[in-house]
């Protein structure tokens, strides 16, 4: 369970875990004037046109979720075939917690590491800056706008396997692990949803912790900005954050190749959610 889950309501006091680093919480970067510090906008989808869902959009998550039928096809094909059952469902139930963990382990690499100009990953670190800051666009995206970039990795990942393997314990797993981390987006723009407008089935997942619950990921978007990662579930999340995993990682990353994590030294403007920006200023 999140650490942090005993906050009761969504945006309100901040608690802060104990730690084990000296982090330059500066509120001077929290003070300064945003006129002259604040970034441009980041290519997040401020503006209604960019929030829409374009043809390649489309293309990319249909493909993505071909390739992932195909996975699924081959998986009970070949259990039917073998008469095999029970280890394709056991395999694809890891695969569900597996994607939990690696949608953690991504989501913490490029919130943490890299920019904007970063080859391959630029688009989508800039697109994560520009959540922590306006998180609630990501509830105004269509839905192919939002999983396009993730049905694109899935395609070039998942089409090799598929025609390459036959086994379907692989492709339970496989197939499981790679489709929770294309909709990971969904659930994560799910989890900044108003309970009221949201599907009663997907209140009734969240709840139930079989999707990350908005609660959970509320704690994301709060001080100290380095926890709760994991977006599929969420179950990962605090076990990585209890034991402090990520930042055993930052540290000997730090001690290896002399690099920063982000939040070392967040928040700045860059990271605090706007509206809370300006409530802070205002006091
Ligand atoms: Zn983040
Ligand atoms: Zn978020």
């Amino acid at each position: 369970m999140p650490i942090l889950s005993q906050h009761t309501q969504y945006h309100h006091v901040h608690t802060y875990k104990p730690h084990i680093l000296t982090r330059v919480y500066s509120a001077a970067t929290i003070t300064t004037d945003p006129t002259t510090t604040r970034r441009k906008t980041p290519n997040i989808g401020i503006d209604n046109n960019s929030k829409k869902s374009t043809r390649s959009h489309r293309v990319w998550l249909t493909s993505g979720c071909t390739a992932l039928l195909v996975s699924l096809a081959k998986s009970v094909v070949g259990a039917a075939d073998t008469g095999i059952y029970i280890e394709p469902v056991i395999a694809g139930l890891l695969g569900y917690f597996f994607a939990d963990l690696g949608s953690g382990v991504y989501h913490w690499a490029i919130d943490n590491y890299g920019d904007a100009s970063t080859p391959v990953f630029g688009s989508q670190i800039d697109a994560f800056q520009g959540h922590h800051k306006w998180p609630w666009t990501i509830t105004k995206r269509e839905f192919a706008n939002n999983l396009h970039s993730l049905g694109r990795v899935i395609t070039f990942v998942v089409v090799p396997v598929d025609v390459l393997v036959n086994d379907p314990v692989v492709h339970a797993f496989f197939g499981m692990s790679c489709g929770c981390i294309m909709f990971s987006q969904q659930f994560h723009a799910w989890a900044h949803g108003t309970k009221s407008r949201l599907p009663p089935i997907v209140v009734a997942l969240q709840d139930a912790g079989v999707l990350i619950s908005r609660l959970d990921h509320a704690e994301h978007h709060r001080q100290p900005y380095n926890n709760n990662y994991c977006i599929v579930s969420g179950v990962w999340n605090g076990v990585l954050d209890e034991l402090m995993v990520f930042q055993a990682l930052e540290m000997a990353l730090f001690f290896r190749f002399g690099v920063q994590p982000r939040s070392w030294s967040e928040p700045n403007l860059d990271w605090v959610e706007e509206t809370e920006l300006s409530s802070r200023q205002s006091t």
